[in-house]
């Protein structure tokens, strides 16, 4: 079809395209998929990822994860300083978490649910494998904050969100925020400035078909 001037509309992107990326804030649909491992990194992902950090550090956050900025894929980033000018720029791809020992209990928060704070318990430490993006094998026993981000992330590519390791307390104070995020987001659907679900779910299954096993 063609607009009044005559002239063919600029065709869309394919679906499996990356292109900018933007933060998606719960209940999107991406933040409860499971992240599928990546088996093809092209000059797309590495942009993305580059995009995931100028996101990170714009919301002021230490850890990001691909579904965070709805892509579906098994990876996370990290910087504890939360700056891009100090501490270290870390990539999780494919990661796997091992050995769990201890427990402590910190307040987190996540930029998919900004505002929202609450105390969380989780193992003190852990072992974290997988690869860097330059394809590099990474194997670290880690512990104080940068474990607790690391599995606040990972986390999330297995769907997960702090607000489902909460104490029984802590749930019922946090419900109420959870039901006004749902609100938001279902008014923004309504509206028009978020896809429906139908569509984020065609754009995650295509992203998915383009660089994870079948
Ligand atoms: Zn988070």
């Amino acid at each position: 079809m063609n607009d009044a001037s005559g002239n063919a509309p600029s065709a869309r992107p394919p679906l499996d395209t990356i292109g900018q990326l933007e933060l998606v804030e719960y209940p999107h649909p991406a933040l409860r998929r499971v992240s599928r491992p990546l088996v093809r990194i092209d000059d797309e992902l590495r942009d993305a990822v580059r995009q995931m950090f100028e996101i990170m550090y714009a919301e002021e956050g230490v850890g990001l994860a691909a579904n965070q900025v709805a892509l579906p894929y098994r990876l996370f980033i990290v910087n504890t300083e939360g700056r891009p000018d100090s501490g270290e720029e870390m990539v999780f791809i494919n990661p796997q978490l091992s050995k769990p020992r201890g427990s402590a209990v910190q307040q987190e928060g996540c930029l998919s649910l900004p505002g929202l704070r609450m105390d969380v318990r989780r193992p003190e430490r852990v072992r974290v494998t997988g690869y860097s993006l330059a394809g590099e094998a990474i194997n670290a026993d880690i512990d104080g904050f940068l474990a607790r981000v690391v599995q606040h992330e990972f986390d999330h590519i297995e769907g997960r969100l702090f607000t489902d390791r909460l104490s029984e307390a802590s749930v019922i104070e946090a419900s109420r925020t959870l039901d006004g995020f749902r609100d938001i987001f279902a008014g923004k659907q309504s509206r028009g400035e978020v896809p429906d679900d139908q569509q984020i779910i065609a754009r995650l299954d295509a992203l998915e078909r383009a660089r994870c096993q079948a």
